[in-house]
């Protein structure tokens, strides 16, 4: 387990988005019953979330944009609430025990947007030409349901969603109910694995669904066949990664191709996502979905248990794409490593690796630099020692919260010896090692 802050109520504590999330109770599942018609853009429901107090409670608050909001029960009996600035605060009529387990029923409905920031662009729900989707990361998730945004927060989750009959619904679970009544149907989904709420995602579109062998794909009809090119080595892909990090974490994996543009592919629970344009029928971004798929193990069974610790997912996933390339005929990690050495961002000063400050959470540096701290200690380490320590990572912390400095324990346990100077050469400074 990972120690977690323990915060006032209001706030999560998070180093880089302290105000986001909530503390004062841990959740452990989310039902959500909701309704979506995509051409009024109208979403409407319930959601039922089930809590532990983790210290008394008189209020508690729950990140949530703008909706109207019709009841809000704890426990089942109505509660006072407030709703401002992305914050529903709620006062049960009794206060909650330390330790005591309760739930909160909130009925909503409204025109879901994304959150727009300077750092991350829009997140959260969005409309699509046909349908919608959901990109939550980092902080997208409050968009279309309540919740305590912060990674470290991981529940399971119901999701049963109404949608005209055409549409096809992707969700984070597996799909355990499909019921079609007059000109909707209702698409139930579970989801047993504990999940963060940014990695719980929703796509309506019109798809196909074919077999890729070990994953599903949903893509229109018109970028299908392009699509079984691009995503065809998908098995070959899973075998590789079990190899190097230990079994797929989850039992489902979905590849949704939009009908739109997305500027870049998204990671979400047991799925990927990409736009129209990383579509080609010749693996032109097989990098991407190999970067994605690696995603299930580094950010999605294992999550940064605060933002600041970011480098471990994405470092990780763009040392994933090095090793599929040196795997699967293409340049060698280690020519990969030695040219983005020599890129624009990873000269002079710059982001610290393992605390890069929020604007740079998705840099170069932590991608990149990240990426290039892996290959550093896999020469440091060796071939054998480096993948075990990755697989003891993965099956040590799955489906679990992590950090920086539980990583570089579990490292130096595997060397046999300090690796402390290694990794403030790489994570803690300014300016990376040569
Ligand atoms: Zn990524």
């Amino acid at each position: 387990m990972t120690a977690q802050p323990e915060p006032g109520a209001d706030r999560s504590g998070d180093s880089y988005l302290p105000a986001h999330g909530n503390g004062g109770y841990r959740v452990r599942h989310y039902d959500l019953d909701l309704e979506y018609r995509p051409v009024a853009n109208r979403l409407s429901g319930t959601a039922r979330i089930t809590a532990v107090a983790t210290q008394p409670l008189s209020a508690f608050t729950l990140d949530f944009t703008d909706y109207k909001l019709s009841r809000v029960q704890v426990s089942g009996t109505n509660a006072r609430y407030t709703h401002r600035g992305h914050k529903l605060r709620v006062k049960p009529a009794r206060s909650i025990a330390e330790g005591a387990e309760f739930t909160v029923e909130v009925r909503y409905a409204g025109n879901p947007e994304p959150l727009s920031s300077p750092e991350w662009g829009d997140v959260g729900w969005d409309e699509l030409t046909e349908g919608a989707l959901v990109a939550s990361q980092p902080i997208g998730a409050p968009t279309w349901f309540p919740c305590n945004d912060h990674p470290a927060d991981k529940a399971t989750y119901r999701l049963a969603l109404k949608v005209p009959a055409p549409y096809t619904v992707v969700a984070t679970g597996g799909l355990v109910d499909r019921r079609r009544s007059a000109s909707t149907v209702r698409w139930v989904f579970e989801r047993a694995e504990p999940t963060a709420p940014y990695l719980v995602s929703v796509q309506i579109g019109y798809y196909d669904d074919v077999d890729l062998g070990g994953a599903r794909l949903f893509v229109p009809t018109r970028l299908r066949e392009n699509a079984l090119v691009d995503f065809g080595r998908q098995p070959d892909m899973r075998t590789a990664l079990e190899g190097w990090f230990g079994p797929y974490p989850f039992g489902d994996y979905a590849v949704v191709v939009t009908d739109d543009e997305l500027d870049d592919p998204i990671e979400a629970q047991g799925m990927a996502v990409f736009g129209a344009g990383h579509v080609d029928g010749r693996r032109t971004h097989e990098r991407l979905v190999v970067h994605e798929f690696a995603h299930q193990w580094f950010g999605n069974s294992l999550t940064v248990a605060d933002w600041r610790h970011i480098w471990l997912n994405e470092g990780f996933a763009t040392y994933a794409e090095w090793l599929w390339s040196e795997s699967s005929g293409g340049e060698s990690a280690d020519t990969l490593a030695r040219r983005w050495r020599g890129a624009p961002a990873q000269q002079g000063s710059g982001p610290r690796i393992a605390d890069p400050g929020i604007s740079e959470m998705f840099s170069e540096r932590v991608y990149k630099g990240g990426a290039l701290t892996l290959h550093a200690l896999r020469g440091e380490l060796g071939d054998d020692t480096f993948f075990a320590l990755l697989r003891d990572w993965t099956s040590t912390h799955r489906h679990s919260t992590v950090t920086t400095a539980e990583f570089t324990a579990l490292a130096a346990r595997h060397a046999g010896r300090s690796l402390d100077r290694f990794f403030t050469a790489w994570l803690d400074s300014d300016v990376l090692p040569r």
